[in-house]
């Protein structure tokens, strides 16, 4: 990393959390010049964002730190990430341990992981460090934005009160809640107030781990508790002994001072626990949801474009995966073999998935708000025990969260999809869904032979001819001419149909650069250049963007 000393650049990146790192180690790793602007110097103290996906693991092994991330963690390899759902209270004799992500994980190719927020940003800035091409400007507050047709100017401020103005091509928000990219770039936000003032503590107790002896070994400890229509108190470990993240709701008028923490702990435990307070925060139940995530050459990315109830675990995950979607178009556009249109497709297939994750968190606080008022064991034991479970088995049943652009203008997906979280989890290789890991005859994971740019995997036929093989070399010839034709870069990974990679149910199949598919078939289409065309969003039915110059 080179220290800020000249400031024209490609990108900048306003917000050096987690997703603004992302976005630095996706573009960075990419070769993009990059000026990365974070107003603090040392991470974020609050554990918050914990559990990462077993997707958001394949991002931390495409930037080259994911060794680093599982290095950082607090709790012992293996140690099950999931979850325990209480009646009550975790005293209590009502209780279940519902399947979590767990049940999709060998659809993707890396595991799910469980650390602090700050462990994962330290990593990250670790990683960002080591990239020749990113400008890390920490302790430097952006304080003004200008776009034009041109370019972007960022004005940005050290704590010394020192200023300084960065050009760029594009300029991305990702600055939080209150994003200062997002209200300059004149972009709304829709607001759903959920009315509930919250606690966030972090405390050190010996007698709570002790206290939950009695459940199987998990992560997060959630109490559903009648009088609190559907809002949970949660638990979740940092450390695999003493040091606790809990949250619970509060009066509207609480603050900081009037806040019992260890009460509302006990309340929650159902039995004695003595804690010590690290940290109290108050926050409010609420759902704010851009109404874009572009406006010219600026953008935004996680909490700046969205955010949530911090139920499910979908923050920061959704935010990593909106900096892998941007960063690949980004590096598209700027080298130069995609229009600056292909970064429309962003928030269009970025925003559903916001929306739609959002709307399900909602109705899943009001569901358990409807089964709390309609079920109890005090006025009807035996219903209420058959509710509870009913919702065992529910919730035991495989995930169908699973976010997919199958709608989008530069995927191939069925007429009339859209883009959203429903969906199931596949072996087959679908158009507009994440690609499956598979093993290749060398031995080594499909996935760990994506590159940067966009794959065609050509799977022969289980002996084939030698006119089969001539047929299948033809056809990748094809494709890649058609490559060149179109300035597109296109990798060509060959094997055969064996070792169950029969299982993706198409022999063709084009990957995008964040390792979903575009297109997939059993024969190339008579005219591949209009494919990779569309796929670049070269083609010339989509909208037209802003002009875009490398700067
Ligand atoms: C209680 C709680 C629990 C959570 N649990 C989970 C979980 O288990 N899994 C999950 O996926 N998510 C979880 N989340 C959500 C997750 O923490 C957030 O989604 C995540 O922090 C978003 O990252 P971000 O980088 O977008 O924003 P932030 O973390 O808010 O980072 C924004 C950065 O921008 C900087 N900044 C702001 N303005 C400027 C400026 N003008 N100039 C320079 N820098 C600026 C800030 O200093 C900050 O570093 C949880 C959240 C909460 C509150």
């Amino acid at each position: 990393m080179t220290e800020p000393g000249q400031f024209r650049t490609s990108v900048i990146i306003v917000g050096g959390g987690p997703v603004g790192l992302g976005l630095a180690a996706a573009l960075g790793t990419a070769g993009v010049p990059v000026v990365l602007v974070e107003r603090s110097r040392t991470v974020s103290a609050v554990p918050k964002g914990q559990n990462l996906t077993a997707r958001s693991l394949e991002h931390f092994y495409f930037w080259g730190c994911v060794d680093q991330l599982r290095a950082a963690r607090l709790l012992p390899s293996g140690f099950p990430i999931g979850g325990i759902t209480a009646y009550q209270s975790l005293a209590g004799s009502y209780w279940y341990a519902p399947a979590g992500r767990e049940t999709v994980g060998d659809f993707y190719f890396q595991r799910a992981e469980r650390l602090p927020q700050y462990l994962t940003e330290s990593v990250l800035r670790g990683r960002v460090a080591a990239l020749d091409s990113v400008v890390g400007m920490y302790g430097w507050s952006a304080i003004d934005l200008r776009l034009d047709e041109g370019g972007v100017r960022v004005t940005a401020r050290a704590e010394s009160g020192a200023t300084r103005e960065i050009d760029a091509a594009f300029v991305v928000g990702c600055d939080g809640v209150r994003s200062m990219v997002r209200e300059q770039a004149g972009i709304g936000c829709s607001a759903t107030d959920l009315g509930q003032r919250m606690v966030l503590a972090v405390f050190r107790s010996a007698d709570l781990n002790a206290g939950l002896a009695r459940f199987p070994a998990r992560t997060t400890y959630r109490v559903l508790h009648p009088e609190l229509k559907g809002f949970w108190r949660f638990f979740g470990r940092v450390d695999p002994e003493e040091t606790w993240f809990f949250h619970a709701p509060v009066p509207a008028d609480a603050t900081t001072g009037t806040v019992d923490v260890a009460a509302l702990v006990e309340e929650a435990a159902g039995f004695p626990v003595a804690c010590e307070s690290e940290y109290v925060g108050l926050w409010n139940m609420r759902v704010d949801i851009a109404d874009t995530y572009q406006r010219g050459r600026a953008f935004i990315a996680g909490d700046a474009a969205h955010s949530h109830p911090p139920y499910g675990a979908y923050g920061l995950n959704t935010g990593l995966e909106d900096a892998v979607n941007l960063a690949w178009k980004l590096t598209a556009v700027l080298r130069g073999w995609a229009p600056a249109r292909l970064l429309d497709t962003y928030s269009a297939e970025r925003r559903p998935i916001a929306v739609e994750t959002a709307q399900a968190i909602i109705d899943g606080i009001s569901a358990d708000h409807a089964f709390l008022d309609r079920y109890s064991p005090e006025r009807d034991r035996i219903e209420f025990e058959q509710a509870w479970g009913g919702r065992t088995v529910g919730e035991t049943a495989p995930p169908s969260y699973e976010p997919h652009y199958e709608g989008s203008p530069i995927v191939c997906g069925p007429a009339g999809s859209v883009c959203g979280v429903r969906g199931q989890h596949a072996q087959a290789a679908r158009a507009g869904h994440h690609l499956s890991p598979a093993l290749l005859s060398s031995g080594r994971n499909v996935l760990e032979e994506l590159g940067r740019d966009y794959t065609l995997i050509v799977l022969t036929q289980d002996g084939l001819t030698q006119d089969g093989l001539t047929q299948a070399g033809a056809s990748a010839a094809a494709i890649r001419e058609a490559a060149r034709a179109v300035q597109m870069p296109l990798r060509v990974i060959a094997d055969t149909v064996e070792d169950g990679r029969a299982a993706y149910g198409s022999r063709y199949i084009l990957v995008r650069p964040d390792q979903y598919v575009a297109w997939a078939g059993n024969r190339l289409p008579a005219d591949p250049a209009e494919l990779l065309r569309r796929v670049a969003g070269q083609a010339e039915s989509e909208p037209p963007g802003p002009s875009v110059s490398q700067a």
